[in-house]
């Protein structure tokens, strides 16, 4: 096959074909034509993917619980895969903390850009805070109260929810691992013939992706810049650095970390696996959600890299809503930086008090774009920052969301496929 027509590099020309076509017409004043005729394009090809990805969670972990073949199986995958998952997540929040803590972005800030950004970005900050404020006003269990929900429906019916959807599925897993063949036979036989055909719904909305890429990107750049280039530099100069500092740590744990675990844990080739994930990756980028890459993550991690059945279908789904490696990390930085702006100085404590709430609060963020930010609000509040300085990092959230959400898709497939490995359950897959 010639090298253009590889899936990751159709989606890279599409990227970079976006990026190239958001600009142009944001500079030439057309912005308004991409966000009315190019932007609802990507507005399809991500409500497609989300459409798919409730099905899928519950199609695809309810016959990967069943499939275990008893309930001591199940708490040792399981076991092992949530450890990997905090584990990960809570060492993405000490890089975080230690590019932080020695790159101090917090200090560049002028104190006249300070009251800009803050006033600039009061109403969207307290909108955050309040909706953060609901959730963290309830005291200490509610996190767990949330995770079960009252009715089904209502679950599968926002993708806000999946955790709670996830909590349903390994749930009606566990009843049919427990129910005699003949009873959950023709249940098994339902929900495994429903993840067939989402497989099928995914390969077909790939075919698309290309397109859906390069319209998601020329839109996001459109509507970042909002026809106002010169805002947006003067926001990148301003939060330049505290963006790199994000982004230098995302960059470190995912081409070092992670690459380090696949090396020592797994029997894969640390490029080729890398490659054949790129596809994930570039979906995560342009469309800020795991949730919404999730198909396409199962896909590749089944199909192109040999993971069995068996554990992505129940790691890969657990990941896309718990395991936010980028997130924790952003969150981490984030935190600092507004304290180090807002002249606070965090000890010791308080950035132990970050590791353990940043854990919990991607654990809690919902696979969809921006919902790092409404988490961090959490944090914010359990080390004393007042919580409407998010408005100081709000200019430059939308991009850093595209960055952290490689992070954690990449994070997701690592940890299945170091759990595979454990497990015996790399598959040979026929040579292309
Ligand atoms: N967009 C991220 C994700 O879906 C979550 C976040 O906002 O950090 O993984």
């Amino acid at each position: 096959m010639p090298w253009y027509k590889k899936l990751h590099w159709q989606i890279i020309i599409g990227l970079i074909l976006g990026v190239g076509f958001g600009i142009a017409t944001t500079l030439s004043g057309y912005g308004w034509f991409t966000d009315d005729w190019i932007m609802p394009f990507g507005t399809i090809f991500i409500n497609l993917l989300k459409l798919i990805a409730v099905p899928l969670i519950l199609a695809s972990l309810i016959t990967g619980v069943a499939s275990l073949s008893d309930l001591k199986k199940l708490s040792r995958i399981g076991g092992k895969t949530v450890a990997l998952y905090l584990g990960t997540t809570a060492f993405a929040i000490v890089i975080g903390l230690v590019v932080v803590n020695v790159l101090q972005p917090g200090h560049t800030v002028p104190p006249e850009m300070r009251e800009k950004l803050q006033s600039m970005y009061e109403t969207e900050a307290n909108s955050k805070s309040e909706a953060a404020a609901q959730q963290a006003d309830r005291g200490p269990l509610q996190a767990f109260v949330d995770i079960v929900p009252e009715n089904f429906i209502g679950a599968a019916g926002n993708n806000r929810n999946m955790l709670q959807v996830v909590f349903f599925a390994i749930f009606a897993g566990i009843g049919l691992l427990m129910l005699p063949k003949e009873g959950s036979a023709p249940l098994l036989a339902f929900f495994s013939s429903l993840n067939d055909l989402i497989i099928k719904l995914v390969e077909i909305i790939m075919l698309f992706a290309p397109y859906g890429v390069f319209a998601l990107i020329a839109g996001t750049i459109t509507s970042i810049a909002q026809d106002n280039v010169a805002q947006v530099l003067e926001l990148l100069s301003a939060l330049g650095y505290y963006s790199f500092a994000v982004v230098f740590g995302l960059v470190f744990h995912t081409v070092l970390t992670f690459p380090l675990m696949i090396y020592f844990l797994t029997p894969f080739k640390v490029k080729e696996f890398f490659t054949k994930l790129l596809p994930v990756q570039l979906l995560g980028f342009s469309t800020s959600s795991s949730g919404a890459t999730l198909p396409v993550t199962m896909e590749i991690a089944e199909k192109e890299i040999g993971i069995s059945e068996e554990i992505s279908s129940f790691a890969l789904p657990l990941g896309a809503t718990i395991n936010m490696n980028g997130t924790a990390l952003y969150q981490a930085v984030a935190a600092v930086f507004i304290a180090q702006t807002l002249g606070m100085e965090l000890d010791l404590a308080a950035q132990a008090t970050i590791v353990l709430t940043a854990t919990l609060a991607a654990i809690g963020t919902a696979s969809v774009p921006s919902a790092g930010i409404i988490t961090l609000v959490v944090i914010l509040e359990s080390i004393g920052v007042p919580s409407a300085g998010i408005a100081l990092i709000f200019g430059v959230d939308r991009i850093l969301d595209m960055i952290r959400t490689v992070t954690n898709v990449t994070g997701d497939v690592v940890v299945a496929a170091v759990v595979a490995s454990s497990e015996g359950q790399i598959v040979q897959l026929p040579a292309k």
